[in-house]
């Protein structure tokens, strides 16, 4: 008998999403914009509270590219990014003909190191140029060290654009992410905690800024009977029907959340025994991580086997599980750009696994991991 796959983290829908989605095609609102956009933004600002200003997008990486703009990045400018994070966190930066500066992550969160960050702006500063802005990532939901990092950035006026892409729901000391920084940005592609089968937000607390991001994302055009244009623009509005999944999946937001947490705490009791297999916590009980993605640690000098053979094995059983991102100063597209660490993001890289971590896995689906797992760790 042939195993049926278990994923990494796939989308698990609510049962309201079709209603709004039904919706949409009774009143013929196919096109974009129309009440599933508008009530989608809705659902995010209330659920992120902070009076917020929410702007729904084609994804998280237009939103990025948008807020990029927003800060005024040009050519020739310089950014500050986490390095350890998924490419669409720095492309942007690129599509802009800007320089992304890569910085290390800290061994709590593998977030942004706050140590490095501020070595990185002095050096930046005395070689003549202040960066524009910094992207820093809640990686998997664990929020970065949130007072150190916007600490930084106020003291050297830097603004900070939160990659919340991974972390909705998350919180930092009661207030949630992608409500710290000058912009934040959410993803909804298909594999994070909600889908829309694509697309993405931009979060800022400028009533301004959300219309100049939606102006921007609607091919910036100005008001006039016909079409007029004064600037570049792009086309990275969310789609009416795409919106209706997104609020069909708000209804269900907390409630997956729940199961996510409750796939961390099965790793934990798993690998409970094993001393050298750290399982990725909040550092601190001001952390609360909605655990998109169960990140294991080895520890190598305590275990007598790598991530790659853990990966392998539970491939053979039809468990998916990956490498943590590879970080980007070591991609080679990005192999020109400086970076300041001593190697915390690349040793996070070679130990850290991610495990199977969706809200729709059922207990079957549990138990043959435990199994898959346990069978490994006999082996060895
Ligand atoms: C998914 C993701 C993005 C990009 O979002 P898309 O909607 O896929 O464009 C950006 N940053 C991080 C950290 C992500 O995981």
């Amino acid at each position: 008998m042939s195993l049926s796959k278990i994923w990494l983290s796939s989308p698990h829908m609510g049962g309201n999403e079709q209603k709004y989605i039904a919706q949409a095609f009774e009143q013929n609102w196919i096109a974009p914009l129309g009440p599933n956009v508008t009530g989608f933004e809705d659902d995010l600002k209330k659920y992120l509270g902070e009076d917020v200003e929410v702007a729904a997008l084609s994804s998280g990486t237009a939103a990025l590219h948008l807020a990029l703009i927003l800060c005024g990045v040009q050519r020739g400018d310089e950014v500050l990014c986490q390095s350890l994070t998924f490419a669409a966190s720095a492309n942007p930066i690129a599509y802009l003909g800007a320089t992304p500066v890569f910085i290390d992550s800290e061994e709590d969160t593998f977030n942004i190191s706050p140590d490095f960050l501020e070595d990185a702006i002095k050096d930046r500063i005395q070689k003549g140029q202040k960066p524009k802005a910094l992207i820093a990532v809640h990686l998997y939901g664990m929020p970065y060290k949130v007072e150190d990092i916007h600490a930084i950035a106020r003291k050297y006026d830097i603004p900070v654009i939160e990659d919340s892409a991974e972390a909705l729901g998350s919180t930092y000391n009661g207030q949630k992410c992608g409500t710290f920084g000058e912009f934040a940005v959410l993803s909804f592609n298909g594999n994070k905690i909600i889908t829309t089968s694509g697309g993405g937000a931009l979060v800022s607390k400028d009533p301004k800024m959300k219309e100049k991001a939606i102006f921007l994302a609607t091919q910036a055009r100005d008001a006039a009977p016909h079409y007029q244009h004064s600037q570049i623009g792009y086309n990275y509005r969310l789609s009416n029907i795409s919106a209706g999944i997104g609020r069909g999946q708000m209804e269900v937001l907390d409630a997956h959340i729940l199961k996510r947490r409750e796939m961390n705490l099965f790793y934990k009791e798993i690998f409970a025994s094993l001393d050298g297999v750290k399982v990725l916590n909040e550092p601190e009980k001001s952390y609360f991580c909605n655990h998109w993605l169960t990140v294991i640690k080895l520890d190598k000098e305590k275990i007598p086997f790598s991530t790659e053979e853990l990966r392998l094995h539970l491939e053979n059983w039809n468990i998916e599980s990956r490498p943590l991102w590879k970080p980007m100063h070591m991609q080679p597209v990005f192999k020109e750009a400086p970076f300041y660490g001593n190697g915390v993001a690349e040793e996070a890289f070679l130990t850290g696994l991610c495990l199977p971590s969706g809200s729709n896995l059922t207990n079957e689906e549990k138990e043959r991991i435990k199994e898959a797992v346990d069978n490994f760790l006999q082996e060895k």
